[in-house]
C-alpha cells in the first residue's frame, strides 16, 4: 500500500493490508463495555468489526462489517463543526475554545471555571454551542448535517434513527445539564430544548463505515468535497484536522496520537473516523469501549493500519 495512485495492483495490496488488520484485532473483540447511557444502544454485540477506507478520489474497500450502519454519534461533531465553520468562519471560535479538556466528553467541572466557554468542540458542551449556532445559521442543524451525509455518499436515505434519538433524549440529564449551564453564561443563542433536541437527532445518525470513510473525506482533500467543490478553506481543513488530533478522542487524544498518529473522532456506539491528510479517509466501527469512551478494537485496527501502511502525520 505504499502508492498514492489507486491501481488495482494498490486495491489488491489494499485488501492484504485490511485482512492483516483484522487480524490484528481479533484478540480484542468483545472485550470492553457498551455503554447503558442510551439504552437503544445497550444491546450492541462487542463482537463485531468493520473498517472502510476511502481515497482521496473516493474508492472504498473495507472488511468485516464494513457496510453494516451503526449510530455515529460524536463522530456527527465533526460535520457540525466544519459546516459552521463553512458558514461562519472564525466567529465561532469566540464561543468555544480548542484546547484539549483532559476530562470526560460530559464533564461539567471545567465549564464554571472557563465561564459557560466550553474547552474544545468535541466535548459534549462544545458540541452544544456548535449545534445551537449551525442552529442560528440554517434553522435546521440536524437536517443540514444529514443533508452533507447524503450528497457526500450518494446515499439519499441517511437519517437519523428516532429511536435512537428518543432514548437518548429521555436519559439526557447531563446533557440538559450541560446546555443549561451553557445557556446561563450567555453562550446559548437558541432555547436549550430545540438544541438538545437537534444534538441528540444528529449523534442518532445512522451510517455505514463505508459512508462514514466517503463523508470525511473532504478532510482529507483539504476542504474539498466529492464533487471537487470547496467546503472549507485548506487552513480550515488543517485545522479541523488538528482539533480532531488534540481533542477528537476526548482525554485519551495524547495516547491515541502517540498509538495511531492521525487526526480522529470517536463515537460511543464505537465509531471512530479517521483522517490521512492527502491519501484516504478510514472509519472503524466494534462497540466494546475503554474507560474513556473509544473503541478498543478500533483503536487496535488503527493502530495496525498506520503501522502496517507507514501513513501518519508524522
Ligand atoms: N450522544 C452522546 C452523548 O451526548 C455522544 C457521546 C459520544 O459519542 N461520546 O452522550
Amino acid at each position: 500500500m505504499a502508492s498514492r495512485n489507486s491501481s488495482a495492483a494498490d486495491w489488491l495490496e489494499c485488501e492484504r493490508v485490511l485482512d492483516r488488520v483484522a487480524g490484528a484485532v481479533r484478540g480484542v473483540l468483545g472485550s470492553g463495555r457498551v455503554p447503558d447511557q442510551i439504552p437503544a444502544l445497550a444491546s450492541a454485540d462487542p463482537h463485531v468489526f468493520g473498517l472502510a477506507v476511502a481515497t482521496v478520489e473516493g474508492e472504498v474497500h473495507g472488511v468485516g462489517e464494513w457496510r453494516q450502519r451503526f449510530s455515529i454519534q460524536s463522530i456527527s461533531k465533526v460535520f457540525t463543526l466544519a459546516l459552521a465553520i463553512e458558514k461562519d468562519g472564525e466567529a465561532l471560535w469566540t464561543r468555544v475554545g480548542r484546547e484539549p479538556s483532559g476530562t470526560s466528553f460530559n464533564s461539567l467541572v471545567q465549564l464554571e471555571q472557563e465561564r459557560g466557554i466550553p474547552r474544545n468542540p468535541f466535548i459534549n458542551a462544545g458540541a452544544l454551542v456548535v449545534t445551537d449556532r449551525l442552529l442560528t445559521l440554517t434553522g435546521d442543524a440536524c437536517g443540514a448535517v444529514e443533508r452533507f451525509l447524503r450528497t457526500e455518499c450518494a446515499c439519499p436515505e441517511i437519517a437519523s434513527d428516532e429511536a435512537v434519538a428518543s432514548s437518548e433524549a429521555e436519559h439526557g440529564d447531563r446533557n440538559a445539564a450541560l446546555a443549561h449551564f451553557v445557556a446561563s453564561y450567555g453562550n446559548l443563542e437558541n432555547p436549550v430544548g430545540r438544541v438538545l433536541d437537534h444534538y441528540v437527532r444528529h449523534c442518532a445518525i445512522a451510517m455505514s463505515c463505508a459512508e462514514l470513510a466517503l463523508a470525511g473525506g473532504f478532510l482529507a482533500r483539504h476542504g474539498v468535497r466529492r464533487d471537487g467543490s470547496r467546503l472549507v478553506s485548506r487552513s480550515d481543513a488543517k485545522r479541523i484536522n488538528a482539533v480532531m488530533l488534540t481533542c477528537g478522542t476526548y482525554d485519551a487524544a495524547g495516547e491515541f496520537a502517540y498509538r495511531v498518529g492521525v487526526p480522529a473522532k470517536s463515537g460511543i456506539a464505537g465509531g471512530i473516523l479517521a483522517i490521512i491528510p492527502g491519501r484516504c479517509s478510514l472509519c472503524v466501527w466494534s462497540p466494546g469501549l475503554d474507560n474513556k469512551g473509544n473503541s478498543i478494537a478500533g483503536i487496535a485496527a488503527l493502530d495496525a493500519f498506520t503501522t502496517l501502511t507507514g501513513w501518519s502525520v508524522f
